[in-house]
């Protein structure tokens, strides 16, 4: 089973509920995929880690064979190619690595070059798994350490994804079996959650909803769900020690008995619910 955490925004919650469901599963796989801040580890310090470089491909084009066509910059809807100076030029920020113009030039002019993004760790965490992709500063894209990072599925596995709904997060999804969405009960935090929502429904994912921070219910949150028919999974209170003890990088799980209920029922609730 595949769950992805998703919110919004940053900082409504989903590393949270992220790290302490992989500790209420026990046996679990996390797997931090936000990739240019990923702090799942602080929670989640893992041991006997590994690492590896992972590389994007980037097209390399061998002058000698390109006919200057354009069928390449034509092909590559990202717009990462331009035709400068009677050559073919990519722009390594937006290209996705496809492999899109090497298959379409007609002269085989075209080959793939690695770039390294960024380094894939491995580790445990008592029971769990810990899989964290860390980009490299300066790099655009870190969909093919994401990729790296989700191949590392095993088990009940937990992806904590990037925040918002950008194609990163989409590649998260993609595969999972249930998505949890984070929300945060207040006018910024709503209007972000719908983001991420109509994402996971255009993916025709089943999903819940985990409210962090509540004080009062928010009410059109509230009645989004209810109007959308979106189960409303666990309510986090908006609690100054549980705060303070997720900022001094503490599993609350295993330190606050509110935690260790809630994420015990929401772990029972998923399992019911895939
Ligand atoms: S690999 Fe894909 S995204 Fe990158 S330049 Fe080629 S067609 Fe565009
Ligand atoms: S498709 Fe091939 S031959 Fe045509 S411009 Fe691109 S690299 Fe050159």
């Amino acid at each position: 089973m595949k769950i992805a955490c998703l919110s919004g925004k940053g900082g409504a919650g989903k590393t949270l509920v992220a790290v302490n469901l992989a500790a209420a599963a026990g046996c679990a796989t996390y797997i931090d995929c936000d990739v240019e801040e990923p702090n799942g580890r602080l929670f989640l310090p893992p041991q006997e880690t590994t690492q590896t470089e992972i590389c994007s491909l980037l097209p390399a084009f061998d002058a000698k064979k390109c006919t200057g066509c354009k069928q390449c910059v034509s092909f590559c809807r990202f717009h990462a190619l331009m035709y400068v100076k009677e050559k073919p030029v990519v722009f390594p920020e937006v290209c996705h690595s496809c492999g899109g113009c090497a298959l379409v030039c007609p002269e085989g002019a075209v080959s793939e070059q690695k770039k390294p993004v960024g380094v894939l760790e491995t580790g445990r965490y008592g029971d769990i798994r810990v899989i964290t992709g860390i980009l490299h500063p300066g790099e655009a894209s870190g969909i093919p350490l994401i990729r790296a990072a989700l191949r590392q599925a095993q088990g009940d596995t937990i992806i904590d994804c990037p925040p918002g709904s950008a194609c990163s997060v989409m590649e998260c999804v993609m595969d999972a079996d249930y998505c949890i969405l984070v929300a945060e009960p207040t006018a910024f935090g709503f209007h972000n959650f719908k983001m991420v929502h109509e994402l996971a429904a255009l993916l025709h994912k089943p999903c819940g909803v985990v409210i962090n921070k509540q004080e009062q219910p928010y009410a059109p949150l509230e009645a989004f769900c209810r109007e959308q028919g979106l189960p409303i999974l666990a309510r986090i209170p908006y609690d100054r020690t549980l705060a303070a003890q997720a900022a001094a990088g503490r599993l609350v799980f295993r330190h606050s008995d509110t935690a260790r209920q809630i994420f015990t029922a929401l772990w029972a609730q998923i399992g019911g619910a895939v």
